[in-house]
């Protein structure tokens, strides 16, 4: 998708200072700037180069689970769900919000014995997730052809959501507080002086900043880079499509692990989903493929044979943005002061949003710095200190 405003000649930027300048205006920008206006700080200012929702935060399959393999992303996503259901009250926005659950499909033992681990550590947690067979998990969806499944995992209180309320959710409440949220405003480099951003120059004149955000998700290595700053996130494509609408019958996100299929029904009807590619380069292509749509439609069709009358109206495509454990990349870094990170969240960047910027935003105005802005640092990448287990539940 090309960007053609951006090519516009641009009004310059009405204001030329700001507290906070954070750049990129996905969820993770827009939430944060939600979060610090919330406690007072207003004097905030979200840079986004294309529209609102014009990177993952707009592409993405809306799923919301507390159901990992870590206690930090469980604990993080049990605060996730929680405003997710009070947000369309207090936003006054639809998010089409619908807690169907999340059936995680095992094709082997294997993966199965993950999912029982991650079960018990969910359950110690307080969820309702719980290792199901092959006939338990056609009860949750009576369509499934169970055929090579060993079991499953199931945890009735995750959900959907439809992103792009969401995200504008963020930025009418943001904006309605004070902050100056200036979609097409491409930022083109970054000015470090002893060790600060003194200025951010953008493509409609620069900005003065006390303190700067980078949520720039999959484009965060090239921003970070603009302050001398390497970050080892890389982007990958991650497509994505949607059928016509049908009549409900699908409650759950449905997912096979070991093959990276997903697939939900909206509230409207229509079916939305992916699979992963193993074999998908790095880049920020955001091109669609008929590779995709054939892989996507032989593997659902296998999994679900009722979807194989279904027609296919629209599939687009954004990016992943990975890290190399698959943890996200958060807080300072030592060589530019006041440079906070909030990138790298792979395929689930838009469900930890709301807990993640909430936290953000309590370090920022109130000091109260919650330990995963330490322990998700750019630092672990230089010190070994990582040694973090993969996280098992992602998909893609
Ligand atoms: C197909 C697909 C399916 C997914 N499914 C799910 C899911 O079901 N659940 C889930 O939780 N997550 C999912 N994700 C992941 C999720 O979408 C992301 O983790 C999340 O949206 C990241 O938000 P963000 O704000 O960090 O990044 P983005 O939404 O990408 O926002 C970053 C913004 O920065 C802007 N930007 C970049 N460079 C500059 C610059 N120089 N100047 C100004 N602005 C700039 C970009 O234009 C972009 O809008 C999926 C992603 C994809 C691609």
């Amino acid at each position: 998708m090309s960007d053609s405003t951006n090519d516009r000649a641009k009004d310059p930027l009405p204001k030329d200072r700001a507290k906070v300048v954070i750049i990129g205006g996905g969820i993770m920008g827009l939430g944060l700037a939600y979060n610090l206006a919330a406690r007072g700080l207003t004097d905030v200012m979200v840079l986004e180069q294309g529209y609102l929702c014009y990177g993952a935060s707009g592409r993405n399959g809306g799923g919301i689970r507390a159901q990992w393999s870590s206690a930090d992303n469980i604990q993080i996503m049990k605060r996730s769900v929680e405003i997710c259901k009070s947000f369309a009250r207090k936003m006054g926005i639809n998010i089409w919000f619908r807690q169907g659950g999340y059936l995680f499909l095992a094709p082997d033992e294997e993966i199965l014995a993950g999912l029982e681990k991650n079960v018990a550590l969910q359950r110690e947690h307080g969820l309702d997730s719980r290792l199901i067979n092959p006939r338990q998990a056609r009860a949750v969806v009576p369509q499934l052809n169970t055929a090579g499944i060993a079991g499953g995992a199931y945890n009735p209180q995750d959900g959907i959501v439809f992103p792009w309320p969401f995200t504008w959710g963020y930025a009418h409440a943001a904006r309605e507080m004070g902050v100056q949220v200036y979609p097409h405003t491409r930022v083109t480099d970054l000015d470090v002086e002893d060790g600060r951003i003194r200025r951010v120059r953008t493509d409609r004149g620069d900005v003065v900043p006390e303190m700067v955000v980078n949520a720039t998700g999959a484009w965060s290595p090239v921003l970070a880079g603009m302050a001398g700053i390497e970050l080892p996130n890389r982007p990958h494509r991650h497509e994505i499509l949607v059928t016509e609408a049908l009549k409900p019958w699908l409650s759950p996100m449905v997912s096979l692990l070991g093959h990276g299929l997903y697939f939900s029904q909206s509230m409207r009807g229509e079916i939305v989903g992916g699979i992963s590619d193993p074999d998908e380069p790095e880049s920020l292509s955001l091109e669609s493929t008929t590779r995709f749509a054939t892989r996507f439609a032989r593997t659902a069709v296998e999994v679900c044979p009722s979807l194989s009358n279904v027609k296919v109206i629209r599939q687009w495509a954004g990016p992943y943005d990975v890290s190399p454990d698959g943890h996200p990349i958060v807080g300072e870094v030592a060589e530019v002061r006041d440079f906070i990170q909030l990138v790298a969240f792979t395929g689930h960047g838009f469900m930890m949003a709301p807990a993640v910027t909430e936290l953000c935003a309590e370090w920022l105005v109130n000091g109260r710095k919650d330990p995963f802005f330490e322990r998700y640092t750019l630092d672990r990448f230089r010190d070994g200190k990582t040694g973090f287990k993969a996280e098992s539940m992602i998909i893609g």
